[in-house]
């Protein structure tokens, strides 16, 4: 049988636009910073991929820096900032292990970043200051309220730094009417290539480079650029603005609706506004090592929270700043849909999902018995 993908918050697979974009690249050599036809060739295929990334966030062209992904972005945001940093408990670990000096705003029980904290914190804190919130969290999908947020930080003249990661191609945000002055985006996430990404920055923002030499990217990220990558990024975001989540929004509802009606089953930030396309969810009594192998061996792929390097489940920080007991934390699971998902797909992974589900059940009935005649 077909494996089942449903882990598109970890990896998206490359977009047919993006794989065009970048065979027509790899028939060329060039170096982008050579002044000779066949390097400005290459200059050209940069220059038009920062125009798309910039079009889709309605920034000027020259405030886009390629790098290697949001990982790269967020450190560039919070290292290369001079100043004191506040961000939410629920950060992705790029941004909360970029400093060791970062402030922390707590975020609510439904994982929403709490506000009055943020306004006290922002009422107390030495000046320059950088607020860094991401848009949507990869583990719930529970989606910050950036307006606010940036109210805020124009009220106290803070600037405001924004992990764009999960939201881009899924919701619509007015970028331009928010004045976000950084955001980190990464292709992979969005239908483009793994390893590259970037960080929009305003004209107003002074940074100090993580990486010096030949001052590519306006000196904010020295080093022959990743011209694949950067193509294959730059048609993925033209394309994603396409692209139309309502029915994947829908095929998501649905399992919700059918999950809240299992007994025991707890959804995580579900009274909040979430990614069309991100579920997080309990099975009881069932460590979400021993689901994640079930659904592997029955061919579907999914993960536990956020990808960690080791390849091992990590207890979600995210889940316990939201105040769920660790006894919890472990039974839970992270589904995620892609453009693609089928209705009959996640009939699938319910039906999967239930032999488990039962299967517990009985083999714990019997104590239940024993305990009852006990
Ligand atoms: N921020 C968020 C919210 C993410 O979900 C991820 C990827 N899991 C990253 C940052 C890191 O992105 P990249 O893989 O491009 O380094």
């Amino acid at each position: 049988m077909k494996r089942l993908y449903l882990d598109y918050n970890a990896t998206t697979p490359l977009d047919a636009a993006a794989k065009t974009a970048m065979l027509e690249v790899m028939d060329y050599c060039g170096n982008a910073s050579s002044t000779h036809a066949d390097g400005r060739r290459m200059r050209q295929f940069i220059e038009s991929a920062r125009k798309k990334v910039a079009t889709y966030f309605q920034a000027i062209p020259a405030n886009v820096i390629f790098t290697s992904g949001a990982t790269e972005s967020n450190n560039l945001a919070i290292k290369g900032f001079k100043g004191s940093v506040i961000t939410s408990a629920i950060e992705h670990d790029s941004v909360l292990k970029a400093r060791n000096d970062l402030i922390i705003c707590p975020v609510t029980p439904d994982g929403v970043i709490n506000l009055e904290v943020l306004e006290n914190l922002l009422l107390q804190v030495s000046s320059p200051c950088l607020v860094s919130v991401m848009a949507a969290n990869n583990e719930t999908g529970v989606i910050q309220p950036l307006k606010e947020i940036a109210v805020l930080c124009q009220k106290y003249s803070v600037k405001f730094h924004c992990d764009a990661a999960q939201v881009v191609g899924k919701v619509d945000f007015d970028w331009g009417d928010l004045r976000i002055d950084m955001v980190s985006v990464s292709s992979h996430k969005i239908g483009g290539p793994q390893g590259v990404g970037a960080l929009i920055v305003d004209q107003s923002i002074t940074l100090h480079p993580l990486i010096t030499g030949g001052g590519q990217e306006r000196y904010f990220r020295s080093g022959t650029e990743n011209i694949l990558g950067i193509v294959g990024f730059g048609a993925a975001i033209e394309v994603c603005l396409k692209k139309d989540w309502k029915p994947i929004a829908r095929i998501r509802e649905k399992l919700e609706s059918q999950l809240q009606q299992i007994k025991g089953v707890t959804i995580f930030g579900k009274n909040t506004q979430r990614l069309p396309n991100t579920l997080n969810f309990t099975m009881p009594g069932v460590v979400n090592t021993v689901q994640l192998m079930h659904f592997d061996l029955n061919g579907i792929s999914l993960s536990a929270g956020a990808a960690c390097s080791s390849g091992k489940v990590k207890t979600s920080h995210v889940l316990h700043e939201m105040g769920v007991p660790a006894s919890v934390i472990e039974n839970s699971i992270r589904l995620s849909l892609g453009i693609e998902t089928k209705p009959e797909e996640i009939s699938r992974f319910l039906e999967v999902w239930k032999i488990l589900y039962n299967r517990t059940l009985a083999a714990n009935e019997p104590q239940e018995v024993t305990r009852r005649i006990g």
